[in-house]
């Protein structure tokens, strides 16, 4: 069957990113099972993601739309952590909490606030990353290193929200020095926001199919991967 074929091509494509996040990991001398790997899911079919959900450690969606969509047709038996990593509106927020187990994508003070009320009002706490805009690029929008403390002194005030840690884009080149930067620079602030917030924050989001070994280089704790897992968009 045709579809067979397509299984086993995910599946090879997995352990062939496993086994380039175990070398970049020996590298660094770190421990590639501090290292998760969320499978980047957008735009791909609930099938090619149910075969390729027992092999990632989560899922990462942009869209709350999409993300619906699919979770009407996903088999209740199958576990899977959902993980929203594209930028998210307030008038969405109370439906990506029904939907998600972590919104990765908190960059500003304004949104924070809005799913701290709404999770009070769900009665949960919510995991949440704080993204951070790293590559300097003004085009970029989103939450610039300057916004950084004072998002972080709200986000670890608001009851319901907790704060795991950061995520970032690297800037859009193949410039291994100012990739590097970038997730350098993230990890630098993920200790300053340690010492300012007294919060463990132990997720990096950083590194995706053009980037994840400099990503783990630089300290990655959680590679986002879809391209190299199921093909070009
Ligand atoms: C699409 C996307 C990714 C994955 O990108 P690939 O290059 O396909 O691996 C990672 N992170 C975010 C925020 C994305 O939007």
């Amino acid at each position: 069957m045709v579809s067979d074929t397509k299984d086993w091509n995910i599946k090879e494509r997995i352990l062939a990113v496993r086994e380039r996040m175990a070398a970049s990991a020996g590298r660094a001398e770190r421990n590639v099972s501090e290292i998760a790997l969320m499978g980047v899911t957008k735009t791909r079919t609930v099938a090619e993601m149910l075969t390729a959900t027992p092999l990632i450690d989560c899922l990462g969606e942009n869209r709350v739309q999409e993300a619906a969509s699919k979770k009407q047709e996903w088999p209740s038996g199958v576990n899977a952590e959902w993980r929203l990593i594209g930028h998210l509106q307030g008038n969405k927020v109370r439906r990506a909490l029904t939907l998600f187990d972590s919104i990765d994508s908190i960059d500003s003070v304004a949104l924070a606030l809005t799913v701290e009320r709404i999770a009070l009002e769900l009665g949960r706490i919510v995991p949440v990353l704080i993204e951070v805009n790293t590559s300097g690029e003004v085009s970029k929008t989103g939450l610039g290193p300057d916004g950084f403390p004072e998002l972080l002194d709200c986000v670890a005030g608001c009851r319901h929200l907790k704060l795991q840690g950061l995520m970032t884009m690297g800037p859009l080149t193949d410039n291994e020095v100012q990739v590097r930067k970038a997730f350098a620079f993230l990890r630098e602030l993920a200790v300053e926001g340690r010492r300012r917030s007294g919060l463990a924050l132990p997720v990096l989001s950083m590194g995706m199919s053009g980037d994840f070994e400099w990503a783990i280089l630089e300290g990655s704790s959680m590679v986002r991967v879809g391209t190299l897992l199921f093909g070009s968009r």
